[in-house]
């Protein structure tokens, strides 16, 4: 038997159909819950994803590389900036970095990330950053270079609290040594926002600004993942490197409630990115079921086959509300942002797997094959239900809220 990898010509137009027309499917997409400015930047995220991105898709996700053009093309639309205020160069808004978000993943959800991660990079300076530090980062973020938050270590991804990263303070210089890992934006970012032990106590740790010209500051290289592929996620290594007191960020010791209160503003960036993936499943289920004869008919008018897809429809348009809704909390840095950004990626996370499920059921053998959208987007959609704390972590955070709520109303 020969070799030869043999792609069905029907499958390969089913696949060619999709990529040149992603024609997205949705009765409510949202827009009333919408203010002028965000529809405004979902318009231009839409076009830009589908003229610019969703031709790039497959290729990106075979070469495990995002060409410098579309971070250069990212940079210059402003996506990266959407959460940065206005006074320094960006958009101001978290609601309009989840509509992008948002937008851009239905087409590619490694992509959608980066804009994801142009919150959660440069939230910590935001919420505590001198001016002098907002004058040194925030324009140059804005204008398009990148940045990383680093709390993740090879010992401490969900008990972060037991990083072994530390900073101390020696004479007039802070050093900072230790291993970070699973780094977004590793080696791409101009600035690393790292939290380190700085005290005995469990949460005593103090956040550092890292420029990536630090002496003693190293990329060691990129994890190989199977979805999102193409990002740049890697490990770092911080060998004493030294630092001025004005690259402290916020207080001494407040590092931990820094690092919790910059995760709570970016989950809804990740429900978003799991929002598009679902809203791109359901699109690219149409797309196949319409096509897809079998029995003498198109897919598409098996009855079966629609209430599925009615209701997929229908959790996807309330997901949507719960995003815009916690985004808007976090805007108005609201004291009910911390559980409602939990829902938001929860509910979305796993609605994202449940619906590039089906989609790739929809499929069939076409949908298992190499290459096909649906594929890439089941491998994409798992690791959402993972980073910014795990799923189980969100219903931690959650139940903590609504026995809190209980208990304070009286209890039983
Ligand atoms: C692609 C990618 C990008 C990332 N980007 C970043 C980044 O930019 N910056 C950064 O700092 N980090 C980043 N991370 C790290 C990410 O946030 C962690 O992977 C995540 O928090 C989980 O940590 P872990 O992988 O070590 O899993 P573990 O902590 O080892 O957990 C393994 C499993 O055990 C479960 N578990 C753990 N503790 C409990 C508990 N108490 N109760 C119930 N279940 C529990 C978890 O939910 C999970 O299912 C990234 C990770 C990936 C894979």
């Amino acid at each position: 038997m020969s070799d030869t990898m043999i792609v069905p010509e029907f499958i390969q137009q089913a696949i060619e159909r999709f990529e040149r027309d992603p024609a997205t499917v949705q009765v409510d997409g949202g827009a009333e819950a919408l203010p002028d400015h965000a529809r405004e930047t979902r318009a231009a995220a839409r076009e830009f994803a589908v003229n610019v991105i969703g031709p790039l898709a497959r290729e990106i996700d075979a070469s495990n590389e995002i060409p410098d053009t579309v971070w250069q093309a990212l940079g210059e639309q402003g996506f990266f900036g959407l959460a940065i205020p206005r006074e320094y160069g960006g958009r101001g808004s978290i609601l309009e970095t989840c509509v992008a978000v948002e937008e851009i993943s239905r087409v590619a959800a490694g992509v959608g990330l980066l804009v994801s991660v142009g919150l959660l990079g440069p939230a910590g300076l935001m919420l505590a950053g001198t001016k002098a530090q907002k004058d040194e980062w925030l324009p140059r973020l804005a204008a398009g270079a990148f940045s990383s938050f680093c709390l993740t270590e090879p010992g401490a991804g969900t008990d972060a609290a037991s990083l072994e990263t530390s900073v101390e303070h020696t004479g007039d210089a802070y050093r900072v040594t230790g291993r970070k890992h699973y780094i977004t934006g590793a080696g791409r970012s101009i600035v690393y926002t790292v939290f380190a032990r700085s005290g005995e106590g469990p949460y005593e740790m103090t956040a550092m600004l890292v420029p990536a010209s630090a002496s003693g500051f190293s990329v060691n290289g990129r994890h190989p993942f199977s979805g999102i592929r193409g990002v740049p996620v890697g490990e770092l290594d911080f060998d004493g490197v030294e630092l001025p007191d004005e690259a402290r960020l916020g207080d001494e010791g407040r590092g931990f409630q820094l690092a919790l209160s910059i995760l709570d503003r970016a989950r809804p960036g990740i429900a978003a990115q799991a929002l598009g993936l679902a809203q791109g499943a359901l699109d690219a289920s149409f797309s196949y079921l319409d096509n897809r004869v079998q029995f003498g008919a198109p897919l598409l008018d098996k009855e079966v086959v629609r209430h599925r897809l009615a209701r997929h429809a229908a959790s996807i348009a309330a997901g949507r509300q719960l995003v815009y809704h916690a985004a808007t909390l976090a805007d108005a840095d609201s004291p009910s942002l911390n559980a409602t950004a939990s829902m938001a990626k929860l509910f979305c996370t796993d609605l994202a797997m449940s619906v590039v499920t089906d989609a790739m059921q929809f499929w069939g053998g076409a949908g298992y094959m190499s290459g096909s959208p649906v594929e890439r987007m089941y491998r994409d959609a798992k690791i959402m239900q993972i980073y910014e704390g795990t799923n189980e972590i969100q219903e931690l955070v959650i139940s903590r809220a609504l026995v809190r709520e209980f208990r304070e109303a009286g209890g039983a």
